[in-house]
């Protein structure tokens, strides 16, 4: 297949597709699959090997959040029936950090609900960065605190945090849909004051909530243009309650096509499959190391996941391996030259956007309401994390 070809051969160059040759993969024919996956697999190994990073999720601060993001358990008026608890102390937030290190995790993930933090939190998390770091050398640690306020990236940075995860989610045409509280530009300032106080920027999507084949490939080029680290996919996971719940768009076909897009876009940045991996990819799991390079270990913030036991047998039996701290996850050139480079070449790349038809995917009856579950165990509770 030319365009395949094409993208292979681009990756491999770390070139910028196209928008129209970023749309040609999402409309590719469930015959074409294996191509796709092979295709993106041949850019994925040229950057990342075999290796598959680990990250741990631990949800510092669950529920009650005052801002209306209509895909989110923990949004204001949801009806899930999730955990909720304030601030996790930095010591019960150490060992849940630590139970994911033990399992393989290289990186951990301090999440908090909320639209930002105030300045007592960042100084509370702060503390927890310094017990995970104290407890458990060569860790990374992200934070994901919401929007950041003046001054509050450098205190983070100060305080020993490695990255700051804020996603973009979906396009900024339709950000207005899926949230009123904050729009999309207040997003991108805090992925960027994140980046100007040295940390490395980890910012996503959630695909699945009713948006266009065009939606899709318009936030995975505002990523690129943003040039994160890292690039974690989220698959929607419909939370009874909230008000995406009837959302089943996806098929595990269509979620091993958006991650090729993802990675022929993004070829040598860390591309992370998230949340919704299990109830959308369900048992093609395994094809998706081929694309990318990172995933998380066990549960996810406010819903179960996979068993982490079984994650690792799953990326040993797909002949991968667990990355180690020893080794970086970027490839070289990256580490020394990011910026510039990838946003001038997103913008050679911006004209073809107008020819293309929007698609919106035929809603699937594929319901798997029995994968979806709340999360019971683990941080916040009395009961062992899933690590
Ligand atoms: S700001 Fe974060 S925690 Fe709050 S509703 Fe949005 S995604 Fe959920």
């Amino acid at each position: 297949m030319d365009l395949l070809n094409t993208l292979v051969d681009k990756g491999l160059r770390r070139e910028l597709p196209t928008r129209e040759e970023a749309l040609a993969v999402l409309a590719t024919s469930d015959d074409e699959l294996l191509d796709v996956v092979a295709a993106a697999g041949k850019v994925r190994r040229q950057w990342f090997g075999r290796r598959v990073k680990l990250n741990y999720l631990v949800n510092l601060k669950s529920g009650l959040c005052p801002e209306d993001c209509s895909y989110c358990s923990q949004r204001l008026g949801s009806k899930a029936e999730i955990l909720k608890y304030t601030w996790l102390k930095p010591d019960d937030a150490s060992k849940a950090a630590a139970a994911g290190v033990a399992g393989g995790a290289k990186r951990v993930c301090l999440v908090a609900s909320g639209r930002g933090p105030t300045d007592k939190d960042v100084d509370r998390v702060s503390e927890t960065i310094s017990a995970i770091k104290e407890q458990n050398e060569g860790v990374e640690v992200c934070a994901c605190l919401g929007l950041l306020s003046d001054g509050q990236a450098g205190r983070l940075r100060a305080a020993g945090a490695d990255a700051y995860n804020h996603n973009l989610n979906t396009s900024e045409a339709t950000y207005g849909d899926i949230c009123t509280t904050h729009d999309f530009s207040d997003r991108v300032s805090t992925v960027q004051q994140a980046q100007a106080a040295g940390m490395s920027a980890c910012s996503g999507l959630i695909a699945g909530m009713g948006e266009s084949d065009a939606d899709l490939v318009d936030v995975v080029f505002a990523l690129r243009e943003l040039d994160p680290d890292s690039v974690p996919v989220n698959f929607l996971i419909p939370f009874e309650g909230t008000p995406l719940a009837k959302e089943w768009n996806l098929t595990p076909q269509r979620a091993l096509r958006i991650l090729a897009m993802v990675r022929f876009v993004c070829p040598d940045i860390e591309v992370r499959l998230a949340g919704g991996r299990e109830v959308h990819l369900r048992s093609l799991q395994p094809l998706a190391l081929h694309l990318v390079n990172s995933i998380f270990l066990g549960d996810y913030l406010t819903s179960e996941g996979q068993a982490g036991k079984d994650d690792l047998a799953m990326i040993a039996d797909a002949g991968f391996e667990v990355e180690g701290t020893d080794t970086t996850t970027l490839p070289e050139h990256r580490r020394q030259d990011c910026g510039a480079a990838a946003a001038d070449e997103a913008d050679d790349a911006d004209g073809d956007s107008e020819e293309i038809a929007a698609t919106v995917p035929a809603p699937s009856d594929d319901t798997r309401r029995d994968l979806v579950s709340v999360r019971r165990r683990g941080a916040g509770t009395d009961l062992p994390p899933n690590a």
